[in-house]
Parts: structure tokens; C-alpha cells; sequence
């Protein structure tokens, strides 16, 4: 399937829960408290940028708009968004969606729209940004009440809880199986798996995944694997592989993606169209809708909702948009060497700051582990695909690959 015939799908997937009477909040940001949204009534569903869209708004946008919130803006403008109850966005985490939401709020006064503020702060030798995160939450949760008037319920938030610890759970053994075994599941369909739950994070979507799930923990049992695999989820869980157990990885080269809100999708459909390649060879990546999406910790549900939510946010895979630039680098490096990783394929959103802020580090630290890179500018579009593909393919080739 083409690129666009992948996102397309997507698309018609919110237009698809629309159609079947679920209640939507769409948001933008990956770090999205899922549970509080579903425990006022609400399906969440993550906002995606699709090829196609015509442009022409734009001049009201800022400048330095990434070409990610260009893509969203020109959605509504071009009243593509099927109707939804209303849209969340985050504050406080770059200039573009700060922009957006601004520019937003005027234009289309009548579209309910919210607004999380996140702390910048992680590593605080106090719990300044829990107590933060915590009491946004509960105003996100009045704002949400008064607005729709639908009341944030407990047993909504237990059935949530249940339904997304499930989800994390199985997609982080997905990861952790694939970076033993790349072939047991191919990218594609992971990063299908991942995108189908967080464009409609319900009950028949986390069965398919768990289903998926027990099939592949099935082929790995059999190969006796399940043991260094549980040693690599649980590293990669903990942000510290320095107890992960040595293994010897199949033969074939090994490439991590990294870099922020570009889609997963997309990379596995680039590199399946290179000639002789296939996504196999990508082992792992750090985007901010796959694997910093997925390895967010569950929530423990027996304690305060507000407070829990608020810990699993900020213990979740770190962002550019957030502290934490040597830490990062440093789970990098380690990652590389623990992993076997032989390349870095780095990922940038067109005129995302965040992204190309990062980069030069993660050059460097890669360079510093003994890793080769490639950067890769992508927009929604994949405008420059032929482009794009002859830069991996001759990265590939310097790494004796292809
Ligand atoms: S892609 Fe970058 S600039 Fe655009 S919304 Fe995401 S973090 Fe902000």
C-alpha cells in the first residue's frame, strides 16, 4: 500500500468512529493523558497529519510553523476533520503548537478546544512538576466537565486504566521481541498495531494487539528466547540497560530510528520501497508515536487518578521538547551498544525546532558510540521522497548494506 493509502486509512479510521457514534477529543501532542479523556465519556484519538491536503491558510500561522501543525490547520481550514467534540493541545512544548492553538481559539471560536499545560522540569530533586502536572489535570478534568458537561467516573477511569495498561504492556513486549527477532513481526505492522490504538484506543483495537501479542510470545517460546527478550523489555522499561543480558543478534544489519512527532508508518513505507531492502532491518525507534508513546508506564490504579496520570506522564520516554538533552544521550549511547545497533536513521520534522535542536546531539553521541548517521527532513507530504530514499540507500550502502 502506498504511503498516502496507509494515511488515508487513518483518516477514515476517525471518520469511521464518528460514523459508529463514538464521542471524540482529538489531540496533538503524544503525551496525552488517554485515561482522562476516556474516564469523562470520551474517545480519544490522536490528530494525524495526511498527505493531500490542500494548503492556502497558512499566512495565518506563524513562520516558523512546522509543516506537522501546517498539515492539522489546513485540515480544519479545509474542514476535512470530521466533527468531534472537541481538541486538546498541549502548552508549554514548542512555539508551533502554542501558535497553532492561539491562532486556532480565534478562527474557529465555535470548536471546543482544551488546553494541557506540561512542565519542562524532569529531573527536579523535588516533586515540583508532579504536583504541576497533577493540579493541570484536575483543571483539564473540571474544564472538560463544565464544557461537555460529562463528568469524570470511576468506573470509566478503572475500565481505562485496565484497557491502556494492557495496551502498553503488549506493545513494549512487541518492541522488546522484535530487537532479539526483528523478523517475528515486521515494523509495518507494529507501527500499524501501535497507530490503530492510539487513533482509537478501544476495547476491539487492544484485543487485536494482545491477540498479535500471544502469537509472537508463542513463536519466541519455542525458540527460547523469552528470557533475553524479558531482560530487554525490562531494560528498556527502566531507561537502563546496563543490566540487559548479552545476546547474539541474528545476522543482518541493525538500524534504530530516532527523532520526534514523524510517523512511524512512514519510515517503514520509505525504506520498504528501496529496492532489495526491507523493514526488517529497522530494529527499534525512539518517535515520539511509537516507542516514547508505548513505553510510558501504566498506572497504578489504586491510587489518586490526577496524581498517577501525572507520574506516568512524566516518567514516559523524554521528548525535545522537555529537559533531560544528556540524559537522552546517554540512554542512546547505551542503547547502541546493548542492542547491536549498527546505524542511526535521524528523523526531522520539516522546520520542527525541537527536532533540529536534537540532532546535532544525537550525531555526536552516536559518532561517540562508533554509530553512523543520516539525517532525513520529512514532511507530511514525503515531498521529497525520491530524494529521500537515495539519501538512506546510500547510507545504507556505507554501511555495507543493500
Ligand atoms: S513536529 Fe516539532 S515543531 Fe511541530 S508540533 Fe511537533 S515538536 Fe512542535
Amino acid at each position: 500500500m502506498s504511503y498516502e493509502g496507509v494515511l488515508e486509512q487513518s483518516d477514515s479510521g476517525l471518520r469511521e468512529l464518528v460514523e459508529a457514534g463514538e464521542e471524540i477529543i482529538g489531540y496533538i501532542y503524544p503525551h496525552t493523558p488517554l485515561e482522562l479523556i476516556l474516564a469523562h465519556g470520551f474517545t480519544p484519538s490522536l490528530m494525524r497529519a495526511i498527505p493531500g491536503i490542500t494548503s492556502g491558510f497558512e499566512e495565518s500561522l506563524q513562520t516558523f510553523a512546522c509543516s506537522y501543525i501546517r498539515n492539522l490547520y489546513n485540515q480544519r481550514t479545509n474542514e476535512q476533520l470530521p466533527p468531534i467534540s472537541g481538541l486538546l493541545f498541549p502548552g508549554n512544548t514548542c512555539d508551533s503548537l502554542q501558535n497553532l492553538t492561539d491562532i486556532w481559539k480565534v478562527r474557529f471560536s465555535e470548536d471546543r478546544v482544551f488546553r494541557l499545560t506540561y512542565p519542562v522540569t524532569r529531573y527536579a530533586n523535588d516533586d515540583s512538576a508532579e504536583i504541576y502536572l497533577t493540579k493541570e489535570l484536575e483543571i483539564l478534568s473540571s474544564t472538560i466537565e463544565s464544557t461537555l458537561d460529562r463528568p469524570f467516573t470511576t468506573d470509566n477511569y478503572e475500565r481505562a486504566v485496565s484497557l491502556i495498561r494492557e495496551f502498553r504492556l503488549d506493545a513494549q513486549f512487541l518492541y522488546a521481541a522484535r530487537v532479539v527477532d526483528p523478523e517475528v513481526l515486521s515494523y509495518t505492522e507494529l507501527a500499524r498495531l501501535v497507530r490503530s490504538f492510539l487513533s482509537a484506543p478501544v476495547t476491539s483495537v487492544g484485543s487485536e494487539i494482545h491477540r498479535v501479542t500471544l502469537l509472537v510470545k508463542e513463536k519466541l517460546k519455542s525458540k527460547g528466547l523469552l528470557g533475553i527478550i524479558d531482560s530487554i523489555l525490562s531494560g528498556l522499561q527502566k531507561k537502563d540497560l546496563s543490566k540487559v543480558n548479552s545476546f547474539k543478534p541474528p545476522s543482518g544489519p541493525r538500524l534504530l530510528v530516532v527523532g520526534g512527532m514523524v510517523e512511524p508508518q512512514a519510515i517503514a513505507t520509505i525504506i520498504n520501497g528501496i529496492d532489495s531492502v526491507d523493514d526488517s532491518i529497522l530494529i527499534l525507534d525512539l518517535l515520539s508515536f511509537g516507542f516514547k508513546s508505548v513505553f510510558a508506564p501504566p498506572i497504578n490504579r489504586s491510587g489518586n487518578p490526577f496524581e498517577e496520570m501525572a507520574k506516568s506522564i512524566l516518567a514516559a520516554p523524554g521528548e525535545p521538547t522537555q529537559e533531560g538533552l544528556r540524559y537522552r544521550m546517554d540512554f542512546l549511547k547505551d542503547l547502541v551498544k546493548a542492542l547491536h545497533i549498527d546505524g542511526l536513521i535521524i528523523c526531522e520534522q520539516s522546520f520542527c525546532d525541537p527536532d533540529q535542536f536534537e540532532a546535532p546531539s544525537i550525531e555526536k553521541a552516536a559518532s561517540a558510540a562508533g554509530i553512523r548517521t543520516v539525517r532525513i527532513p520529512l514532511d507530511p507530504e514525503l515531498s521529497d521522497r525520491a530524494r529521500i530514499e537515495v539519501k538512506i540507500q546510500t547510507f545504507l550502502e556505507s554501511l555495507g548494506i543493500s
